[in-house]
């Protein structure tokens, strides 16, 4: 309510002189006294030593993670490969059926099962000890597992059928696999982008309609102003799993939902919560999900060229030692995950950088659109849970899929400063 009324002052305050400030706070000091990098080095400040000492060490605990991960699964591909076990989990099962995408559907279980189980430990740390050493998880260990294994039963189905459609066009298309492997994925990918939202997501969370007018109806109507016509809001039930807040925007082509998580509604005022929703709003209006599938179609297509070139030369190599000799064959499946895991390894400061940027300019459009700087920038402070607030700026392009704190609080800031008068009444 009170953000309605703020909003109509605001409206009102539009196109004649800006409102004189009374000066009856600090923020309504005249434009020259604002300054955005002192702001923002006060913001940062108001985080304890303690608490950013915890927040760097769990962040830049994950740069290693990438690198153990990549490790971990190079080490057990490599290892169904050498030790033959690959091509035994080919002939055991192609003598289950004569059927080929029969075949394929029961190699691709073998092989996700024996991963899962090599992979487990160093899941449980990543997944489950270390969330809770840093306070972010909530999970017991069973529930915990649950998750993990409804994880797995949808790798199951949906990888089981993409690689049934993907070793179907291997046998067929011996040359240009590579051209309609990468169609094929890329249209899967949008399937399964489509659906997830419906039927893949409620399978680990529970979704109601935010049903408190005093914070829906706010949203809405920001919605309506930048064009959006939805309807409701969702809330997620992330608190089953962690104390992170979140909020996000999935689905497209009439599946996209505007989703905030109920941490983020327990934990923020209700300024803070339009701040973060301006900013997923600014993803739907900007067509990030469209542009995310443009940007994946180029990743694929040149990591199916790579496969193709590349798997050629190892095969032809190593191909006798492990049983394998051809891409059509099921047990060289292991060495492709590894061409492609090494592939997305490299790329992860790319992959980074673009949804960076992306959330960067979500970030500006929420800025226009809740006009809540301040509001902006204490959640930026509440993200610093679980994200490093000031990294070294090669540190944040390789590492960071988000701005950095401090990144965020400046524009934030930047943004303040240049509209100090119409902010008057507000903050
Ligand atoms: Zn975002």
């Amino acid at each position: 309510m009170a953000t309605v009324l703020v909003s109509a002052a605001f409206v009102k305050g539009q196109g004649s002189q800006p409102p004189t400030p009374t000066g009856a706070t600090a923020i309504t000091s005249t434009p020259e006294h604002f300054d955005p990098v002192a702001a923002t080095n006060a913001y940062l400040a108001k985080v304890p030593p303690d608490k950013k000492a915890k927040s760097d060490a769990y962040f830049e605990g994950g740069y290693w993670l990438i690198l153990w991960d990549f490790l971990a699964s190079s080490f057990v591909f490599i290892l169904l490969l050498a030790t033959g076990w690959s091509a035994r989990m080919r002939d055991w099962a192609e003598r289950v059926t004569r059927f080929k995408p029969i075949h394929t559907f029961i190699y691709w279980a073998e092989f996700l099962v024996f991963i899962s189980v090599l992979t487990f430990p160093l899941g449980v740390y990543e997944g489950f000890v270390r969330e809770h050493k840093y306070g972010l998880a909530t999970q017991t260990f069973g529930p915990w597992l649950g998750d993990q294994l409804k994880g797995l039963a949808v790798g199951l189905v949906f990888g089981g059928l993409l690689m049934m459609a993907l070793y179907g066009i291997v046998r067929r298309l011996p040359r240009t696999w590579w051209i309609w492997g990468a169609a094929t994925s890329l249209v899967f990918l949008t399937f399964f982008a489509l659906i997830a939202p419906v039927y893949v997501a409620p399978l680990f969370n529970k979704y109601t309609r935010l049903e408190d007018p005093a914070i829906r109806d706010p949203i809405l109507s920001m919605a309506r102003a930048n064009g959006i016509s939805a309807k409701d809001v969702y809330v997620q039930d992330a608190s089953r799993q962690s104390t992170r807040i979140s909020a996000f925007v999935t689905g497209f082509l009439g599946t996209e939902r505007i989703v905030l998580n109920d941490n983020l509604l327990k934990r923020c005022s209700l300024a803070e919560i339009e701040a973060v929703m301006g900013h997923e709003m600014g993803h739907y209006v900007m067509h990030h999900a469209y542009k995310g599938l443009m940007f994946f179609g180029i990743i694929m297509v040149l990591a199916f060229a790579f496969l193709s070139r590349s798997s050629e030369w190892a095969l032809k190599r190593w191909g006798d030692k492990w049983r394998t000799h051809s891409a059509g064959d099921l047990a060289a499946l292991p060495l492709f995950a590894f061409l492609i895991l090494a592939y997305l390894f490299v790329l992860t400061p790319i992959d980074n950088s673009y949804s960076r940027t992306e959330e960067y300019e979500a970030d500006i459009f929420g800025l226009n659109a809740a006009r809540l700087p301040d509001a902006e920038a204490e959640v930026d402070l509440k993200l610093a849970d679980y994200r490093k607030l000031d990294p070294g700026t090669l540190e944040e392009i390789i590492f960071y899929d988000h701005p950095s704190g401090r990144v965020r609080i400046y524009a934030a800031m930047r943004w303040k400063a240049e509209h100090l008068h119409e902010l008057g009444n507000r903050e």
